[in-house]
Parts: C-alpha cells; sequence; structure tokens
C-alpha cells in the first residue's frame, strides 16, 4: 500500500540531526523560552520574508492570538466580523468564535477552492473588520487583490498560512502579505515538528509584543502581566526539531511541486477533476486534491490498486454539531465540494514507482 503521507520516512532523512538537536536541548537544562526559540523566531521570519515571527504551542492558537491581541489593541470589538472561506479547515473558524467574533462564510472557487475577490466583496458589510483567507492545500489565495480590497475598505487581514509554508507570489511568501499570518507546524504539514507547534508572522512592532505577550501570561516581563494571557509557548525541543527540519523545506517543497507536476502531466481521466493551479510557483501542494462525482468509487478503486487517499474534509465547519443551528445560510459550492474532494498521496519521500502507481491507478478508474 502506498501510504497517504509516510512521517517515519521523512524524519528518517533527518533522524542524526534531529537526535543531535534534542542532545542539544536536553544538555542545556532550559527547556522554554530559551535560545532555541529565539533562533527559530528569527530563521523562520528571515525564510518568510518579515519582521517578526513568534513561535507558539499550535496553529489553531496562532489564529486565536493575533485576533486576541487585534481585540487587545482596540482595532476588534466582541461581534464584529470576520470573512473566512466556509471550505477551510473547521480551526479557521474556531479561532474567530473563540474570541467573540462572528466568522461570515463565504463560498471558494471550486477550482482552486480558495477565496474570490468577488465573493469576499460580496460579503463586506458594516461590521466587517477581518478578512481571514486560507491558502488552502498550499496554493496563495489571491492575496496583492484582497489586500488592495482590505485597504479600500479599511479592514485587517489574517492568512491562515497552515497549509502553505513557502508558498509565493514572484517571490513573497505566505505569511508576508497581510497585517499577520499564522503557522501550523503540525507534524503532518509541509514543514512539520516533531509534536505540536506554530508561529504568528508580522511586520507590525506592536503587534508582534502584544502576542509576544499574550502567548505567556499576558506578560512580558516577569511577574507583570498587562494581559489576561494564556500558556501558548513553543518548547525549546520542538524549536531545535523545527530549526532543522527548515533547512529542508525548500528541497522538500521541490520533490512536492515536481509530483504534483507529474500528476497534472500524466493524468487523464474525465472522472477525475484536478485541481486548478493558478500560479505554478505559488503552490507548495501540502495536499493533491482532485474532484470525482462518486467520490466513494474512486477513493475504492485506488484502494484495490494500492493507493491511500483521505479525505480534506468530509464534513464543512458550518454543517458540523459544534456550530449547529449557527450558520442559516446555504452554501452550495462548499457542500458540493465536500462530496467530491479526494487526496492523493503527494508527500516528499513518494518514489518514481510509487507516483506512476497513483499515476495509473487515476488512469485506469472507469466513472
Ligand atoms: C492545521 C491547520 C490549522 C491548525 O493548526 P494546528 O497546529 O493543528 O492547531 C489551522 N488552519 C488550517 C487551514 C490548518 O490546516
Amino acid at each position: 500500500m502506498i501510504p497517504f503521507l509516510d512521517l517515519k520516512d521523512i524524519n528518517a532523512q533527518y533522524s542524526q540531526q534531529l537526535k543531535d538537536a534534542c542532545g542539544r536541548v536536553i544538555d542545556s537544562g532550559w527547556y522554554i523560552m530559551g535560545n532555541e526559540l529565539k533562533q527559530f523566531e528569527s530563521e523562520f521570519a528571515q525564510y518568510c520574508g518579515v519582521k517578526h515571527a513568534i513561535g507558539v504551542a499550535n496553529g489553531l492558537d496562532a489564529l486565536i492570538l493575533v485576533l486576541r491581541a487585534w481585540k487587545e489593541l482596540k482595532l476588534l470589538a466582541d461581534g464584529d466580523e470576520v470573512i473566512v472561506p466556509a471550505n477551510t479547515y473547521i480551526a479557521s473558524v474556531l479561532a474567530i468564535t473563540a474570541n467573540n467574533l462572528v466568522p461570515v462564510l463565504v463560498e471558494p472557487d471550486a477550482g482552486t477552492f480558495n477565496l474570490t475577490l468577488a465573493t469576499v466583496e460580496a460579503a463586506i458589510t458594516a461590521k466587517t473588520r477581518v478578512i481571514l483567507p486560507v491558502h488552502l492545500y498550499g496554493q496563495l489565495a489571491p492575496m496583492p487583490e484582497l489586500m488592495a480590497l482590505a485597504k479600500r475598505h479599511g479592514l485587517l487581514v489574517l492568512e491562515d498560512s497552515a497549509q502553505s509554508h513557502g508558498a509565493a507570489i514572484e517571490g513573497q511568501k505566505a505569511g508576508s502579505f497581510a497585517d499577520a499570518a499564522a503557522f501550523s507546524f503540525y507534524p503532518g504539514k509541509n514543514f512539520g515538528a516533531l509534536g505540536d507547534a506554530g508561529a504568528v508572522t508580522t511586520n507590525d512592532d506592536q503587534l508582534a509584543d502584544c502576542v509576544k505577550a499574550l502567548r505567556n501570561y499576558g506578560s512580558h516581563q516577569k511577574y507583570l502581566n498587562l494581559y489576561t494571557g494564556v500558556n501558548s509557548r513553543l518548547d525549546e525541543i520542538q524549536a531545535a526539531m523545527l530549526r532543522v527540519k527548515l533547512q529542508y523545506l525548500p528541497d522538500e517543497t521541490k520533490i512536492r511541486q515536481s509530483v504534483a507536476t507529474q500528476y497534472l502531466a500524466k493524468m487523464r481521466n474525465n472522472a477525475v477533476i484536478l485541481p486548478q493551479v493558478v500560479v505554478p510557483e505559488g503552490h507548495v501542494w501540502h495536499l493533491f486534491v482532485v474532484r470525482c462525482l462518486q467520490r466513494e468509487r474512486l477513493q475504492q478503486h485506488l484502494a484495490d490498486a494500492g493507493v491511500q487517499t483521505l479525505i480534506h474534509y468530509p464534513v464543512a465547519p458550518h454543517q458540523q454539531p459544534a456550530y449547529q443551528g449557527q450558520f442559516q445560510y446555504s452554501l452550495p459550492i462548499t457542500e458540493l465540494l465536500h462530496q467530491q474532494v479526494l487526496s492523493l498521496p503527494i508527500g516528499p519521500t513518494l518514489t518514481q514507482d510509487q507516483i506512476d502507481q497513483v499515476i495509473a491507478a487515476i488512469n485506469s478508474f472507469s466513472g
């Protein structure tokens, strides 16, 4: 069976370096908010092309803490509206409701799976304060256009970059377009720790200071608390793991891109709709998601051919029991996508034989 994603294989490539880094932290005797975190924050900020990266415990906290900081800085208040794509992973929506803000779910483009300028613009009301685009599956949302729109309407923009480390338009990377961005380093992401981790990126000094305080009990200075903060710090061990893996992220991204290029060029099946790419170098292929009217049959056919697949995501956030009764509008494109999407293996350790096998399995499906 070709596994959907083989984390053991991926990390085995760097096993000695990861163990050395781990040993360095153990021997240092300093496990929280130390040199590894400081170095990682500076290296990741440089990688993204931003002034500040602030390590936090996970991607959801990164999203929550940016919105929370904007509330502390009086840029947002309870009940303000945040525009977010309806087909995102639920974390983007949870971060909004956790802050007593109102998610306004908008339909994505069915070809790119991302927000469009037109649907965002149509959703802007007098209460809108934030646009929260998600670079879903590794492809950048139309950021230059969205930033211009936000500027015209005086809105803040928060990029959910959890799936798009390194995605770029003309050299400008995910996490550097908006007022702030949230990253996840969950092990299965393109850039993954060996446990939970996340980061906020921004060029805004005030916001950076506020998030730094919020992640550490609302405190900049020991025993002085400016805010009722939380404990959401990125451990030294995980920072050390991430520093090792950051060196290999550009190469792993190139491998994902070359697998996707082969899939796009060689998959030929009228029953399988391939993903639309807007800017080829702007896609880092966290997931390779196809659409099929008979998705369950396609998934079975691939399993029979030895190809493991997953569904991202089977249920839309507005249809989750957690949000029952809260979204009284219909989202037909989003609901259709959730019935049709299927994610194929695209990890950085796939062999050419495996790639060929996935392509052959898609091409032999009789729709
Ligand atoms: C993974 C993910 C998150 C949350 O990240 P965690 O580190 O798992 O909390 C948020 N948004 C999107 C789009 C994600 O894919």
